[in-house]
């Protein structure tokens, strides 16, 4: 589960929002950022400094009142965490009793593979929540995590209530892009500019928390220092395996890769592909690499023969793949078309036998 937390690039926005009334005088927050650079955690401590009865001027919690004590058991009458059902679930922070209250209000049933989306019904679960009055009469916080998970139905619904702001209540939308949301929420936001902590920062952070490696985790993490934190070997082994097929390409077997990956989710996939391409063209154009430091001679050898033309045909249909990655017709097709074009970029002998 993610618990509060303020990382180090984080010092100086954290400043800025905990200015007298800096928070008070909107009734949205929207935290906008790269995924993995700590948005959740950020926000859940900003959540926690309101809620505290005896936080200090820097924003410090206590962590002894009985506000601590409800936010730390996730009890806390004053607030609520909105999350798509895969999230909680994966968190383990879905509580019986809200999955109980969506079926009531005709969400998810128990049984079905749990939702991406956050759904109009969770909304709706909120109207008791703002509308009552709240426990002890003091300010209520809604954290609506990621916001454009929310889906058409949902989204029109919050906007009604950030339409009619009730009072005492501050809603705080995290997003890790704005494409998806609406204009006319964001409009109702106040937007902050979430920082993401620069390499050396990034490092030396992963050092500090034990990581070993942390160059090869960051690269392979997109240079997000939390997805680097947690990233896992063992749910990590279909990528390794991938950029190991991908470094013998005599032996680079289209077909049967995508047999083996079509399970997946696709869009990481994509991305995979999409990190050894841009790899390829840097090296090609500058003998620099930026994500495979590890693989640095298998790149070079390819990069030597590739044709750049083709890349960068590659790279424009990779771009747009990932828009389509979320929803392929067929998982296994989708794959086989791009690794068959990646085949002949990288083994440019391969299609001359074809
Ligand atoms: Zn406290």
């Amino acid at each position: 589960m993610t618990v509060a937390e303020i990382f180090p690039w984080q010092q100086t926005i954290w400043q800025q929002i905990r200015q007298p009334d800096s928070l008070r005088r909107h009734h949205a927050l929207l935290l906008k950022g790269r995924k993995g650079t700590g948005k959740l955690g950020f926000a859940l401590a900003l959540v926690r400094s309101m809620l505290c009865e005896q936080v200090d001027a820097a924003g410090r919690v206590c962590g002894k009142c009985q506000d601590c004590y409800w936010f730390e058991q996730g009890l806390h009458p004053n607030f609520r965490l909105l999350e798509p059902e895969a999230l909680s679930v994966q968190d383990g922070t879905a509580d019986r009793n809200s999955e109980e209250k969506q079926e009531e209000a005709g969400g998810t049933k128990s049984g079905k593979k749990p939702s991406q989306q956050i759904t109009i019904a969770q909304i709706r679960t909120l109207d008791d929540f703002i509308y009552l009055s709240a426990h002890q009469n003091r300010y209520k916080v809604v954290l609506i995590h990621p916001a454009e998970a929310m889906n058409a139905a949902a989204a029109n619904a919050l906007l009604k209530k950030l339409e009619e702001p009730p009072p005492e209540v501050l809603f705080i939308l995290i997003a890790h892009g704005t494409s998806m949301i609406p204009a006319t929420i964001l409009s109702r936001c106040r937007q902050i500019a979430m920082p993401t902590p620069d390499r050396k920062l990034a490092k030396d952070w992963l050092i500090q928390q034990g990581i070993a490696q942390p160059d090869f985790r960051l690269a392979m993490s997109s240079f997000s220092p939390l997805l680097a934190l947690h990233y896992d070997e063992q749910q990590s082994s279909p990528h390794a395996d991938f950029i190991q097929s991908l470094c013998v390409p005599e032996k680079f077997d289209p077909i049967g890769l995508a047999e083996k990956l079509y399970k997946q989710d696709l869009s990481s996939v994509t991305s995979w592909m999409q990190k050894w391409c841009y790899d390829l063209m840097s090296c090609h154009l500058s003998g620099r690499v930026r994500y495979h430091l590890q693989q640095m001679d298998a790149i070079k050898r390819q990069a030597a023969v590739i044709d750049p033309v083709a890349v960068g045909f590659l790279w424009r249909d990779l771009a747009a793949s990932q828009q389509l990655a979320h929803h392929p017709l067929n998982p296994r097709l989708f794959l086989e078309e791009m690794f068959l074009i990646c085949a002949e970029i990288i083994h440019p002998a391969s299609s001359e036998t074809r």
